[in-house]
């Protein structure tokens, strides 16, 4: 049995088409161009290549992007400041400041003085809260990117509905693995929440219809672990040796083992090229949602 791939990238490119749309409709009825301000401050390199994906396919979608970049001796104060500012600016729709900050500064100050209204990476408590309590608010961006990418896996059986499914959450984090699990309970899924303290992971994998892999640890989650037919979401981005390419040279692998899953699930994601693409694709959703939002107007479909 080989699974069916989910391919993640041509998920995103339909739901930036959709984002799209929506923009270029607000522009025409509406007559504004919904903004997403990108802060990043510092010069890691990895937050470099995000941001400027991040500006560059805002602006294909027809959004205006407003950047700035700040040196990382910036102080807290002043990057508070900014994102005030930003706050007030009647033109900025979604405000994201690029993490990992520099170890300086409080990165938890800086996402509570952000408007949760314009909150787009959805970490402002507020928006936090709101998935707790199964209500509307801004979801952060890759645990919105899971669930679309398991509703697509299931489209043909159940029309995507996940009601009743097991799902396995591996990993807990405030950045994916609770959002996940959260949101798969908000879609009716039975979730159990796996962490490096569970006992019997593999059997608790085994369990599991739907397994979203989010550790950090390469090819952990191997194919003997899974149900046959599961579905697998790995989000794991993991940069390994790769002397098969040469001397010195890596690649990408996800959390899980993706030669003998691939065997024994029902459908994957690949690494890289699933849950990636639909981390910015989901930003870019939720700057049209923000702005809708903070207007009083319907998503145009
Ligand atoms: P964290 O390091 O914050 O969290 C890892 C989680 O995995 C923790 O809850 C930890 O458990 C658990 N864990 C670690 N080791 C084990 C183990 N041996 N057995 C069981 N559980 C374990 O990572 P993130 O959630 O931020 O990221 C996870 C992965 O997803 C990374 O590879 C990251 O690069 C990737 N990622 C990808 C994104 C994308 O856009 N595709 C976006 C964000 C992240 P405990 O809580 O007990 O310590």
């Amino acid at each position: 049995m080989s699974a069916t791939l989910i391919d993640g990238k041509a998920r995103a490119a339909r739901l930036r088409e959709t984002v799209a749309r929506a923009a270029e409709k607000l522009k025409h009825d509406e007559g504004f161009e919904p903004g997403l301000a990108v802060v990043l401050v510092g010069e890691d390199p990895a937050s470099q290549v995000y941001v400027a994906s991040k500006v560059r396919l805002t602006k294909e979608c027809g959004m205006r992007s407003i950047e700035h970049i700040l040196p990382t001796d910036t102080n807290q104060a002043d990057l508070v400041a900014l994102v005030e500012k930003l706050n007030a600016d009647p033109g900025v729709d979604g405000i994201l400041v690029q993490m990992p900050l520099p170890k300086h500064i409080d990165s938890d100050a800086v996402v509570l003085a952000i408007d949760p209204a314009k909150d787009v990476d959805g970490l402002h408590p507020v928006n936090a809260g709101r998935i707790v309590l199964g209500k509307p608010g801004l979801v952060p961006c890759t645990p919105q990117g899971c669930v679309i990418l398991a509703k697509e896996a299931f489209a043909d059986k159940t029309g995507g509905d996940l009601s009743g499914f097991d799902a396995l959450v591996l990993g807990r984090s405030i950045l994916v693995g609770k959002p996940v699990a959260l949101l798969l309970q908000n879609e009716n899924c039975t979730v159990t929440m796996a962490h490096s303290r569970t006992r019997d992971l593999e059997a608790a994998c085994r369990r599991a219809d739907i397994v979203i892999a989010a550790v950090g640890r390469p090819r952990m989650v191997k194919g003997d672990w899974l149900k046959p037919g599961a579905c697998v979401i790995d989000v794991g981005i993991n940069r390994v040796p790769a002397p098969e390419k040469g001397e010195g040279k890596t690649r990408l692998v996800g959390d899980v083992d993706f030669e003998t899953a691939v065997e024994v699930a029902g459908a994957i994601t690949p690494v890289p090229g699933g849950v990636g693409p639909m981390t910015i694709a989901c930003l870019l959703a939720n700057t049209i949602r923000a702005a809708c939002k903070r207007r009083g107007l319907a998503i145009p479909e």
